[in-house]
């Protein structure tokens, strides 16, 4: 166990839309029940990209006690994991990643995804 970063999901907001489920590269988050939850936890690093995608706001970072991250514990399992795909969009035009290259970015304490054209028109105005 180690004191550490992990997702939280408010299960009353959470609609079960699965849009968390593919920025999590670590397939930490699955929908069960109707309902996102982390699967294993030492399969999430607490690294949020999968909260600003949230449109319910059922997703957030807290810091407690919690097994340790494993790397090797990710290998396995997106090993065997079938493959969930739902496209990210940028923030700022709505392209999705099908459209144009999207880098994650953090703005006022939300993970987004920006498309490579709108990121200069945001650091040049
Ligand atoms: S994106 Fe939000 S509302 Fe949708 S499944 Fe994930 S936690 Fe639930």
């Amino acid at each position: 166990m180690a004191f550490r970063k992990i997702v939280k999901i408010d299960e009353d907001r959470c609609t079960g839309c699965g849009l968390c489920v593919s920025p999590c590269a670590e397939g930490a988050i699955q929908i069960v029940d109707g309902k996102a939850k982390v699967v294993r936890e030492e399969l999430c690093d607490g690294a949020g990209f999968c909260i600003g995608v949230c449109p319910e706001g059922a997703l957030s970072i807290e810091e407690r006690e919690a097994p340790a991250f494993s790397e090797e514990a990710v290998h396995e399992h997106t090993k065997h994991r079938p493959k969930t795909y739902i496209p990210q969009k940028c923030f700022h035009c709505g392209n999705t990643e099908d459209e144009r290259i999207l880098i994650p970015v953090k703005r006022a304490g939300d993970s987004l995804w920006v498309c490579v054209r709108c990121l200069p028109h945001l650091i040049h105005g």
